[in-house]
């Protein structure tokens, strides 16, 4: 009998439960033993599920408070000074979940642990920091407590637990050093885990291993086989190695030869594998075979599936085969069939984390032969084969308008200098223009107005005016505070993709299809299904409204192309690169508008280009050909004298700086502050050559920077890059803060520029048009 396997369910729960349950609790409105109820009710309810829907392998341990790289972290031990002793969360009691929230989020003094994204997903997970002579135990034994509730329940599991190497890679030691040397201090508490687990009753476990596909050093393959060896003695369990975002590639004699008993692969990622995983696997081996996608809402054309897979199957023979979906199911929302309002064609080409085990468990039946499961498999054929000639897919302009794209349009018409002397004519600056990189707090009252709109309580006349007055108060302040180039807010964007997704041809917007960005924060990533038609401007209204409050110039701000893709739902009927070029014409359509409506600046924010990095070095350079194109696409379409801005969230450029030169932004702003303006001497060392505004104030915080700091940050910027070329803005967009400190830093960083501009010598003097 073929096996119908999970590897991760969502934790956030249909109705986001977890969301405002933590919320709660941190409020103080929820006690420990308040919070973990609900925590195990949403566990109970998943594995109920899992189980009606004809799941055989369920798993546990999968579920996590607020991150399972830092439940991970705390399992075995490795809690950083700052935080105390190392501690049990198991209990779920007041003090150790304080300690354990301590260092997801911070406390007064106490810096929390760094996020940052897992791998190319939009989760983010925290970073396990690590002493150069850390000491590790296995002390927080969740995982064994989440598999025997499952098992009082009736439900047998196979708990989860990240693997040493993919847990080390991940972490960062704090002298900087190899995280892979810790290896062999990690692995007794690595087999304590496994040990506890199976004699707490588990028979089954799953070790994550990611790694696997991406390049691996040296250390890291001899780490793969030395943990290996060592697990597989460290209790009588069936191991699952899982490794899923892509294929094994050069990994896969490796990881057919670990001592395991089944290997997950993600045959979504990399289809071609298979063949050489059933050539390669010993005969002890069985396949966990990840055919659904965990990572994208396609529903799966099951008929095609189950022809493709049937061979190998019966070369391995049904008992070597488990079938799943790629990777932990966390990736996608929780159930299509929630989405009443969306259309009922559009839904029937969906499958979220429900829909996703129901194609598992109905493709393994059928692979067994079963004849309703086989008849079932039609289902999806006829469905896909509506979705492929659906009128609403291809739209022959749209696909015409691409064909003719020139390499011409993706280029400025002219080249820096030109337009840079353009601009500085036209607009006027004086030297070290200050900014800010285009939202304004979000505030609570502003939030009631939007609920209030959609909860149908106001009309859309009452609800535009108070955005209109939002914008305008942005517009006063920005002017009072004396900052050189304004922008009108963002208050009309809940956010800034799914507001380009609700007004282009070719998305839709699901009501609940939240998916878990980190902790308790979640995204409604919009859906990408047919070719990309702009129906009319979108963004012109606010852009002119807010020009006409000011004498100032005001800067238009656009979503980027590879942004909206990064973080959309994207088909998967067409290679990503044309589906980047179609959002980028609609975009430059824009930009043309913008401009034609007298907005002399337009920012055009790219900060997920980096993210999107494919996980092997082979792959990148293609991946970074399009980005940086569909980019140029939508910036090509404007005149020399119209100064087109970019923005990026991070300081990272280092394996992306030759795409950010390719870029030809007029001006890019980028993170900078928190690594003491690092960047710009990198940005100096690559030769970048068009205009920075490197981030004077750390926004992820409401900590208000000094004078003296900001003069200090400012003076390495100007050393670096020279005055002539630098902006002068915050890190990143100030929706998240509040008035109070975004008056006071805004100020603080107008005053830091007059001063530096009263420093300027005449040499140092920018060109005559800016002076
Ligand atoms: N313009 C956006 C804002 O200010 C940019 C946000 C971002 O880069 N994440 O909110
Ligand atoms: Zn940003």
């Amino acid at each position: 009998m073929t096996t119908a396997a999970n590897l991760g369910f969502p934790r956030i729960g249909r109705d986001r439960e977890l969301k405002w349950a933590l919320e709660k609790h941190w409020r103080g409105e929820l006690a420990a033993a308040g919070l973990a109820e609900v925590a195990a009710g949403l566990r109970a309810g998943n594995w109920r599920l899992q189980q009606s829907l004809g799941i055989e392998v369920i798993p546990s341990g999968d579920f996590s408070l607020y991150d399972p790289m830092l439940d991970t972290a705390v399992a075995v031990g490795a809690v950083p000074e700052r935080f105390g002793e190392p501690f049990d969360l198991s209990g779920w009691d007041e003090e150790a979940l304080g300690r354990y929230f301590t260092m997801a989020r911070g406390a007064q003094g106490i810096p929390a642990l760094e996020l940052t994204k897992w791998f190319d997903t939009n989760y983010h997970y925290l970073v396990p920091e690590l002493a150069p002579d850390q000491r590790f135990g296995y002390r927080s034994r969740t995982t064994a407590a989440m598999a025997r509730e499952a098992a009082a329940l009736g439900i047998t599991t196979r708990p989860v637990v990240i693997g040493p190497v993919t847990f080390l890679r991940l972490s960062k030691r704090t002298d900087g050093g190899p995280t892979a040397e810790l290896l062999d201090v990690l692995l007794p508490a690595y087999e304590a885990w496994i040990a506890d687990l199976v004699a707490g009753g588990a028979t089954a476990v799953q070790l994550d291993e990611p790694v696997l596909v991406t390049d691996l050093s040296a250390a890291e393959t001899a780490s793969l086989a030395r943990a290996y060896q060592r697990l597989r003695a460290a209790g009588p369990a069936r191991l699952t190695l899982a490794t899923y975002f892509g294929g094994l590639g050069a990994n896969l004699e490796l990881a057919v030869g670990l001592p395991v008993d089944v290997l997950h692969v993600d045959l979504v990622r990399d289809p071609g594998q298979l063949a050489a995983l059933v050539e390669a696997a010993p005969a002890s081996l069985a396949l966990s075979l990840g055919v659904v996608d965990g990572r994208n809402v396609w529903r799966a054309d099951l008929a095609a599936l189950s022809a493709r897979l049937a061979p190998a199957v019966a070369r391995l023979g049904a008992e070597r085969v488990q079938l799943a979906p790629s990777c932990s199911l966390a990736h996608v929302p929780v159930d299509r069939t929630r989405e009443g309002d969306l259309d009922p064609e559009l839904a029937s080409w969906m499958s979220f984390a429900v829909q996703r085990l129901e194609e598992v468990s109905l493709l393994a039946r059928a692979l067994d032969g079963d004849p309703a499961a086989v008849a079932g498999l039609q289902d999806s054929a006829a469905v896909l084969a509506a979705r492929r000639t659906s009128v609403r897919v291809r739209r022959p302009e749209v696909q015409q308008r691409l064909a003719a794209v020139t390499a011409d349009q993706a280029r400025r018409g002219a080249a820096f200098p030109e337009r840079a002397a353009a601009q500085h004519a036209r607009l006027g600056l004086p030297p070290l223009p200050t900014t800010t990189i285009g939202s304004f707090p979000q505030t609570p009252q502003l939030r009631r107005l939007r609920a209030a709109h959609r909860r149908g309580e106001i009309d859309r006349v009452t609800y535009e005016a108070g955005l209109r007055e939002a914008t305008a108060d942005c517009v006063r302040r920005q002017e009072e505070w004396g900052l050189d180039v304004l922008v009108h807010g963002e208050f009309e964007r809940t956010d800034m993709v799914e507001y380009f997704g609700e007004q282009l041809d070719g998305f839709a917007t699901t009501a609940h299809g939240w998916v878990q960005s980190y902790g308790s924060r979640c995204v409604k990533p919009p859906v990408l299904y047919g070719d990309v038609a702009r129906r009319g401007p979108m963004t012109v209204d606010w852009a002119s409204y807010a020009a006409g409050l000011t004498d100032r110039p005001l800067k238009g701000m656009l979503t980027g192309p590879v942004t909206i893709l990064q973080w959309s739902f994207v088909r998967d009927d067409q290679p990503e690169a044309v589906t980047a070029r179609q959002v980028a014409l609609a975009l430059r359509d824009e930009t043309v508008d913008l401009e034609a409506a007298g907005l002399p600046i337009i920012q055009v924010d790219e900060p997920a280009l980096r993210e999107g990095l494919p996980l092997r070095e082979a792959d990148r350079a293609g991946y970074l050909g399009w980005a940086t194109e569909a980019f140029r696409l939508v910036a090509g379409g404007v005149r020399a004298d119209t100064q087109i801005h970019t923005h990026m969230c991070y300081a990272e450029f280092g394996d992306i700086m030759g795409a950010i030169i390719d870029m030809d932004a007029d001006v890019i702003s980028m993170e900078a502050s928190r690594s003491g303006m690092a960047v710009v001497e990198e940005l100096a060392r690559a030769g970048y050559p068009n205009e920075v505004g490197p981030g004077l104030w750390d926004i992820h915080s409401p900590r208000v920077p000094s004078a003296g700091e900001l003069d200090g940050l400012l003076a390495r910027a100007i050393d670096a890059l020279g005055a002539e070329r630098l902006w002068v803005n915050p890190d990143c967009g100030l929706k998240t803060r509040g008035w109070p400190e975004v008056e006071a830093a805004l100020t603080a960083l107008v005053g830091a520029a007059r001063r530096a501009r009263r420093l300027l010598t005449p040499a140092g003097c920018p060109s005559p048009g800016r002076g």
